[in-house]
């Protein structure tokens, strides 16, 4: 199986001025093409060459690891945007306040983890098998179904994904970050997980 870009559900310049055209045109781009490019290259000629982003990820390691992982976690966090505000689901919005006992508490807690990830990386919400919300910190190309979690949301927190908008601020992307959180994606995948 050759690996595409996945088209953006949304112009390249629809989440301007919160995550520029130029971001988008880098970070989405070139970043994220070259984890494609880098994959395909890869995998050519070995047992992983039919194998899909979510099957590479539970099976590789290394280099087809990194750029598999990388793959699906743009895909992830760039389907997670959107240009039009939204809000949290009510079934969704129950689950957050059972774990982390408010819309706010949750908010402050995943912000502190994307601000004080001290590593390219990643910052998820996820769902335990039995239910229970998780916030997980993932160092460089990290992805939270190889430890049996379901992602629901993520923040890219690698500086590619903020520095020509934000340079070393990455506190200002994360909240503008949150205001280009799908909410009705997020919630797919929470009754999907
Ligand atoms: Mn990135």
């Amino acid at each position: 199986m050759k690996h595409v870009l996945p088209q953006l559900p949304y112009a390249a310049d629809a989440l301007s001025p919160r995550m520029s055209g130029e971001t988008l045109e880098f970070h989405y781009g070139k970043h994220f093409q070259t984890y494609i490019d880098n994959l395909n290259r890869l995998v050519a000629g070995t047992g992983f060459e039919d194998m899909t982003l979510e099957e590479l990820i539970l099976k590789a390691d290394g280099g087809i690891y990194n750029n598999a992982a990388q793959a699906w976690n743009h895909e992830f966090f760039f389907n997670g945007l959107s240009p039009v505000p939204s809000s949290v689901p009510s079934v969704l919005e129950d689950a957050i306040n059972a774990n982390f006992g408010s819309p706010d508490s949750f908010r402050d807690e995943f912000t502190q983890a994307a601000v004080s990830l001290f590593a390219s990386g990643w910052v998820w919400l996820a769902v335990t098998p039995d239910g229970e919300l998780r916030i997980v910190s993932t160092p460089n190309a990290g992805n939270p179904m190889r430890d049996g979690l379901r992602p629901l949301l993520v923040v890219d927190v690698w500086e590619h994904a903020y520095y020509i908008d934000y340079r070393n601020r990455r506190a200002d992307f994360i909240s503008a970050w949150w205001d280009l959180v799908d909410w009705n994606v997020v919630g797919k995948r929470f009754q999907n997980a």
